[in-house]
């Protein structure tokens, strides 16, 4: 294993469901030019941020984004939300409005990072054989609708 010191990491708060994990860590190391991604995963999470009623759920998000920022250096934070979420079956619409509280919440935080929302619209199971060319499809599937100014 290569040295921690040694890799860059990027951080994402994404949902538990599995199409969406390969997705978000390929866009994230092509967009923040890391090696890894630290995976904060919740069932639905910018529901949790955007509602900000459960708040032990809320610190241990930030518990675990603060291990990734402090331990791994990370510069940037993503939000994740996606198309079909059972952890959060509402329209896309008000996925948006969730994933823009969201980014609001984290930026709340004051860590020294970038934080950006990722909106994904629909995600397919990656094959082996067509690893690199279905990468770069789920790559176009995610849009990041709302960077920082630095990005
Ligand atoms: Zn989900």
């Amino acid at each position: 294993m290569i040295l921690m010191s040694q890799m860059k990491f990027a951080t994402a708060i994404d949902c538990i469901d599995g199409r969406t994990q390969l997705p978000v860590i390929a866009y994230l190391k092509a967009k923040c030019k890391v090696d890894c991604v630290d995976m904060v995963t919740e069932a639905g999470p910018v529901k949790i941020l955007a509602n900000c009623e459960d708040h032990v759920l809320l610190d241990s998000i930030k518990r675990r984004v603060e291990i990734s920022i402090r331990k791994h250096r990370s510069k940037c934070i993503a939000v994740v939300g996606h198309f079909d979420c059972a952890g959060n079956p509402v329209s896309k619409e008000t996925q948006i409005d969730q994933i823009l509280m969201s980014i609001k919440i984290v930026r709340s935080w004051n860590f020294k990072a970038n934080v950006l929302g990722l909106w994904l619209t629909r995600t397919g199971q990656l094959s082996k054989q067509k690893k690199n060319r279905e990468r770069a499809r789920c790559q176009q599937r995610i849009w990041s609708a709302y960077t920082s100014s630095r990005f």
